[in-house]
């Protein structure tokens, strides 16, 4: 077999078993037809061991169990011959082989059935309805007509009773596999052909049983050939690895075909009580507890049908209303709920409703750097910790990612203690799988008085209002709440506007860039230039980078903006480059938000952009907040170490205004700081802000950093700067940002007052 592909394993067994079965068939009794059922039998052990394992069948220990038992089988029914001559107890060798096949048998159907995880109630109880049917119908027509033959030994006389109850238990595991499989893979259907002509070769043997004897003629071995075959076809088959795979039927429902096995065992009782049932009164007892018995698994079974039905659709309305992380109510039955409120008008006066709205800070970057599991499993530990801290009258639902709602019915003053319970959830770090998780809320509140008349669009308004009064929390930092006031819809409206002004802005050219030179404090030369957007609006005018920033980064428009910013920043430097209104080492910087950075692809765009308007990547410097480096993902520092490995420029900007954990400037390719312009403004008149800028200096230079100070107007702000060392600043001391034909027209004019530098040339490098 080994030169033969495996796949067709299958159609050898198969072919050799109907050669022998037909061998056997023709000329039983020679030494030619047992060795063929041997050989058979063998071949069919071995393939329960090679077929289940080539093809990945689960359990592996399954099929080993089947194979052990075909092979007990074969012992069984080869020495069966032999030894039923021999005087007791020699004939029970044969059955001892057979009973632990039968055993091993049982086993793997049973392993079987777990694996596919088809034991459910309705299979059991149907499985049970036909064995009890089954079984009495054996042991009134089998059995005991077999153990009352005379003159034969009383254990020999049971034994053979029992193979029909044995056989009657294997139907009930079979009859659960296929009253619970959607589809038959054909290794399933050999297994079924197998078990059925086991069936009958037992069938055969009882009857013959029944007539006193044990063995008549190897005939009766013709169904066993069969079935050999058919469990060499179910092991080799490859789709026995299917076998085991969970496949139920949807709904354990009345089927015709389970109606065609339970009617006939529902009508047994009766038609053995007609037949034969008569005949002793122990008969009809029986008949009649089996009878009753069947009736009781069928009350049991429409009661379970019943209560399965129920559970299911208070599952499905839990499921309709609740959210299945946390278990909370949803959106929809919170929504409900605050409606109901509205309506109930406390006769004490009570009836100011409050309602919560609350969204995790930053939430995003936990799920970037840890995974979604611990996202799931933070938003599952808040959720209990806010249902244990607030009263259980107060309802809590989670309504979004990471967004929950509560609701309130009382006076101000326990309003806003409420906020103080709910922000206390947070104050504690969450232990989510071996991180300790700190993270804050921002919260919105909303308010009204309870209106039956007006309840729906009250508990609307209620949510949307508190929903507007969290992003103004938000916008104002984290950890924050605030209570909505009516001012706030017109803001919503003015952001949602200029979204979609921004948009368009986009699409229409309405943006462009301005340039503010960056020069050396001590002669004044620029060294290079800040790039920043500007939006010129068709009705409104100009509309700052500080309004509309924060709206692209919350619309995902940044990164459009930041793109088009870039390339036509480039794109300029480029042209001024080749003209020679520039000195080669004249510099560009630009602005890049945190979304950008969080792109893998970044830095191979760049480095095209680069080569297409032929910037050298000295002469570009990339400007990010330091929150990049605090709570950026592993993405974004592989970005930025990929730029930096392109030799482009790293700068922090505003440095000093954001986390001040300088370990990131030592963590990330960092390569210079800008000093953020409110330390640049004290300087010379507030001495804690020359010690800041001292200190960030010394330390700049110790981890040999650039320093670039901003917003420099006056010249004791520049002069103070080159006391404590930083060479280079940027402000409108040197002019504001101008757009391109006013910067190369400046920089020209600036070329004749300062004749250190030659046109196109880069400043006299004394300086
Ligand atoms: P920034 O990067 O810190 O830019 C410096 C800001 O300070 C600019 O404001 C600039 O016009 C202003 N400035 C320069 N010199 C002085 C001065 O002497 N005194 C004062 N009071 N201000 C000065 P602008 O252009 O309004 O930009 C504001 C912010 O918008 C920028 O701050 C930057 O964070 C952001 N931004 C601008 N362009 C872009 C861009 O293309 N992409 C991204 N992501 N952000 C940008
Ligand atoms: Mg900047
Ligand atoms: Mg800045």
């Amino acid at each position: 077999m080994r030169s033969v592909h495996p796949r067709r394993w299958w159609q050898i067994i198969a072919a050799a078993g109907l050669v022998v079965t037909v061998t056997y068939a023709a000329v039983p009794e020679s030494v030619a037809a047992t060795a063929g059922f041997a050989a058979l039998g063998v071949a069919t052990v071995a393939g329960c061991f090679l077929g289940p394992r080539r093809w990945g069948a689960e359990p592996a220990g399954a099929w080993l169990t089947m194979g052990v038992s075909a092979l007990l089988f074969l012992v069984g029914v080869l020495i069966r011959p032999t030894v039923t001559e021999q005087p007791m107890p020699w004939p029970l060798l044969a059955d001892a082989a057979s009973f632990s096949g039968y055993l091993l048998l049982g086993t793997f159907l049973t392993i079987l059935l777990r694996q596919r995880g088809s034991l459910d109630r309705h299979a059991v109880l149907d499985g049970l309805i036909v064995f009890l049917a089954a079984g009495l119908a054996s042991t009134l027509l089998l059995a005991l007509p077999a153990a009352a033959i005379d003159g034969r030994d009383h254990l020999l006389s049971f034994i053979q009773g029992l193979y029909p109850l044995l056989d009657v238990t294997l139907v009930l595991l079979l009859a659960n596999l296929t009253f619970t499989a959607k589809h038959w893979p054909p290794s399933l259907i050999a297994f079924i052909v197998m078990m059925t002509a086991m069936f009958t070769g037992d069938l055969a043997y009882a009857i013959v049983g029944v007539q006193g004897k044990i063995y008549a003629s190897p005939l009766l071995n013709v169904p066993f050939l069969v079935a050999y075959t058919a469990l060499g076809v179910a092991a080799l088959h490859p789709s026995v690895a299917d076998v085991s795979r969970p496949d139920k039927l949807p709904a354990q429902a009345w089927s015709w075909s389970r109606l065609s096995l339970l009617l006939p065992a529902l009508a047994m009782p009766f038609l053995l009580l007609l037949t034969t049932g008569a005949e002793t009164a122990a008969h009809r007892l029986l008949i009649a507890l089996t009878g009753a018995l069947i009736v009781a698994l069928l009350l049991a079974r429409a009661v379970a049908a019943v209560r399965a039905q129920v559970a299911a659709q208070l599952r499905s309305e839990h499921q309709a209303t609740h959210d299945p992380l946390t278990g909370l109510p949803n959106r929809q039955s919170m929504s409900a709920e605050i409606e109901r409120l509205v309506t109930v008008v406390d006769p004490e006066g009570n009836n100011r409703i409050w309602v919560y709205m609350l969204d995790f800070d930053g939430f995003k970057w936990v799920n970037d750097s840890w995974g979604h599991d611990t996202g799931d499993q933070l938003v599952i530990d808040v959720g209990r910790r806010l249902r244990s801290a607030v009263p259980s009258g107060i309802p809590v639902a989670r309504v979004g990612g990471d967004e929950f709602l509560l609701a309130y019915v009382g006076e101000k003053g326990d309003a806003l203690r409420l906020v103080d319970d709910i922000r206390g959830c947070f104050a504690r770090p969450f232990p989510v799988r071996d991180h300790d998780v700190v993270i804050s809320a921002s919260i919105g509140i909303s308010h009204a008085d309870a209106d039956p008349a007006t309840a729906a669009v009250t508990a609307e308004a209620l949510m949307r209002d508190a929903d507007t009064a969290m992003y103004r929390a938000k916008g104002e930092g984290p950890g924050r709440s605030t209570i909505f006031d009516t001012s706030m819809h017109a803001q919503v409206r003015e952001r949602i506007e200029l979204e979609v002004a921004l948009r368009q802005a986009l699409a229409e050219e309405q943006l462009h860039v301005a340039y503010q030179p960056i020069v050396r404090l001590e002669t004044g030369v620029p060294v290079g230039a800040e790039a920043l957007v500007r939006w010129m609006h068709p009705e409104r005018g100009a509309i700052p980078p500080m309004t509309f920033i924060p709206i692209a980064e919350d619309a995902g428009l940044i990164t459009a903006i930041g793109t088009w910013v870039r390339k036509e920043a480039l794109r300029q430097l480029g042209v001024w480059r080749s003209e020679g209104t520039v000195g080669d080492d004249f510099y560009l910087s630009i602005n890049v938000s945190p979304r950008q950075l969080n792109d893998p692809e970044l830095p191979l765009i760049v480095s095209g952009e680069m080569v297409r308007y032929g910037v050298p990547a000295h002469c570009v410097a990339l400007e990010m907040t330091e929150s990049v480096m605090v709570d950026g993902s592993s993405v974004t520092a592989r970005v930025l170490f990929e730029l930096r490995e392109l030799g482009v420029k790293l700068l922090v900007d505003d440095f000093g205004t954001g986390f001040s954990a300088l370990g990131y400037l030592r963590r990330f390719p960092v390569t210079g700081v800008k000093i953020d312009r409110s330390f640049v403004t004290g300087l010379g008149v507030n001495v804690e802000d020359d010690e800041i800028v001292r200190a960030v200096v010394a330390m700049s230079h110790a981890l040999g950093l650039s320093v670039i100070a901003e917003g420099v107007e006056t010249p004791l702000q520049r002069e103070a700067l080159h006391a404590v060392g930083v060479l280079n600043g940027q402000g409108w001391l040197w002019g504001a940002a101008v757009d391109a034909p006013d910067f190369s027209q400046r920089w020209r004019e600036m070329i004749q007052r300062t004749p250190q530098i030659t046109p196109g040339g880069a400043p006299n490098p004394t300086n």
